[in-house]
């Protein structure tokens, strides 16, 4: 049986809502307000992820048993539960919103884990909360999916992410307005269960800030202090700037991991910004395919394209100023909120160098050497050149020799390529000319770039792939890709299919290209 053990600090620290009815309203003063998942026709496990499994102490048997899919589909509540939907704020596209809060997730408990750790669980599509304003409270099984495997695939990639358990059908249908063509559909349903030490997200301070409810405020931030960051130690002002600059750092680091791999986020409202740094909710995210900095997978965002590739860092600076606003109406100084925001610049541009400097496998960054990725991203993007494919074949160019062949899997388009092909050789001839005034030994060169460019990422048609499948009823393509994706440094033989450039069929096909907010 579920055998865990509960320390459900959120609930017990925090001001709840007296108001016991689960209907769609206001919440004043309060973080968050106690709400059952509601059940579902007939649950059944689809896929779990082994690694967070063990981590919460679950073990095989229990994950296979009724018990396990009744929990984690919303029919059942173990001992020890105490289920909540979280209030928050948020502004998203720019604006402010208002209240939004967990409209459709309900957190079951906070679980003192096998390994240690602290983790919250959370379903996601687990029915309406007090949050979920004119939306169902639902998930389709198609975003589901795909939150449940990128998830596990940000992990492994070594990106901070909430984490996922286990997605679990529900047995029932949720209609969406297909944003192909724009006509209500009816689609499976599911529910994902999210982990992760906390979802506090900027919003959850926003909301309070917005309301005049100072006390609630500050109450939330010395929670968020004691139980997220307790390494900081202590109260008072002091310790709450020592916070603030370390959230900044914190999301420096984080988006510099989605630019070194690839990933837009796509909806970086503050709502989806946790306060711990990591990647949280994966709506209409997506994967470059070809180097295209101006691209966003979110067909909401695709007029004014906030949400871009290369927008992620300047976006991510944007939200922390939001926080940083809110955070002024308790700060005493405000001195800690403006050395936050310096300490982001500096965390990001110091870990974009590094980054840099892992790429391409140099033993550290030189000044020039920004310039030679900012040529070669400039490249890239002209001769439609896929990013995961070309920086894995940089691994075999010959400082001695450089040529394109190890990089010609990485190219979309022949012409574009032929025209391309002269600037392209003089980067590599830059390029080698940079390596044989290196230090690393060829060996040291390969694993350093190894560990920085993945092999395998959750390119966009291979989740689709993944969903039309397991909406036919076969799990082969979700198991695939989870494994696939728990080693995404290392050649897998008989994987390089999954490691392939996107097929043409897939250019414009919705799901593979371009995904809308509603899921
Ligand atoms: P998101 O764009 O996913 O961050 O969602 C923004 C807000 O809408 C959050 O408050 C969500 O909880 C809420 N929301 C999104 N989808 C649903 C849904 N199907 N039912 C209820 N609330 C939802
Ligand atoms: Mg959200
Ligand atoms: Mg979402």
């Amino acid at each position: 049986m579920l055998d865990l053990r509960f320390d459900n600090r959120f609930v017990e620290e925090l001001p709840g809502d007296t108001n016991p009815e689960n209907r769609r309203r206001q919440v004043p003063g309060a973080m968050w307000s106690p709400v059952a998942p509601t059940p579902v026709a007939a649950p059944r496990l689809l896929a779990w992820s082994p690694e967070m499994a063990q981590a919460l102490g679950i073990d095989v048997a229990t994950v296979r048993s009724k018990a396990f899919a009744d929990v984690f589909g919303g029919n059942a509540l173990v001992e020890g539960m105490r289920p909540f939907a979280a209030n928050y704020g948020g502004h998203q596209f720019g604006s402010w919103a208002g209240q939004l809060g967990d409209g459709r997730a309900i957190t079951l408990g906070e679980v003192l884990g096998r390994d240690g750790g602290r983790w919250e669980l959370q379903l996601k599509g687990a029915g309406p909360t007090p949050y979920s304003r004119t939306a169902d409270g639902r998930a389709v099984l198609r975003s589901s999916v795909r939150e449940f495997l990128c998830s596990e695939a940000m992990h492994h990639l070594g990106i901070p992410t909430t984490r996922a358990l286990s997605l679990v059908a529900t047995g029932e249908s949720v209609v969406r307005d297909m944003f192909y063509d724009g006509h209500p559909q009816a689609e499976p349903g599911a529910v994902v269960c999210r982990v992760a030490p906390s979802f506090i997200r900027f919003g959850s301070f926003e909301l309070p800030a917005s309301r005049g409810e100072l006390d609630l405020l500050r109450t939330l931030i010395g929670f968020c202090i004691r139980r997220d960051f307790p390494h900081l130690g202590g109260e008072g002002e002091a310790v709450w700037g020592d916070w603030f600059v370390e959230v900044c750092e914190r999301t420096a680091i984080l988006i510099d991991g989605w630019m070194r791999v690839g990933f837009v986020h796509g909806v970086m409202n503050t709502d989806n910004m946790s306060i711990l740094g990591q990647t949280i909710d994966y709506g209409p995210y997506g994967w470059i395919d070809d180097y295209d900095p101006d691209w966003t997978p979110n067909t909401t965002d695709a007029g004014r394209r906030r949400y871009r590739f290369g927008q992620q860092a300047n976006v991510a600076f944007w939200n922390l100023h939001q926080l940083a606003n809110a955070l002024a109406t308790v700060f005493d100084s405000h001195d800690p909120l403006y050395a936050g925001l310096d300490r982001y610049v500096e965390r990001f541009s110091q870990a974009e160098r590094e980054t840099v400097a892992r790429k391409l496998g140099l033993a550290g960054y030189r000044e020039d050497d920004g310039v030679l990725m900012k040529d070669l991203q400039a490249l890239m993007h002209a001769a439609e050149v896929d990013m995961t494919l070309w920086f894995r074949g940089l691994m075999d160019v010959d400082p001695q020799a450089p040529t394109l062949a190890p990089l010609e899997d990485a190219f979309y388009d022949g012409a574009k390529r032929a025209h391309h092909e002269g600037a392209l050789q003089d980067w590599l001839a830059r390029y080698a000319a940079r390596l044989r005034e290196d230090t690393l030994s060829p060996e040291a060169r390969r694993e350093r770039m190894r560990l920085a460019n993945p092999r395998y990422v959750l390119r966009n048609y291979l989740a689709q792939q993944a969903i039309d499948r397991a909406t036919e009823g076969d799990l082969g393509g979700i198991e695939a890709l989870l494994d696939v994706m728990r080693r995404p440094y290392d050649d897998q033989p008989g994987r390089e299919a999954i490691a392939a450039r996107r097929p043409d069929w897939a250019r414009n096909r919705p799901g593979c290209s371009q995904l809308s907010c509603s899921s």
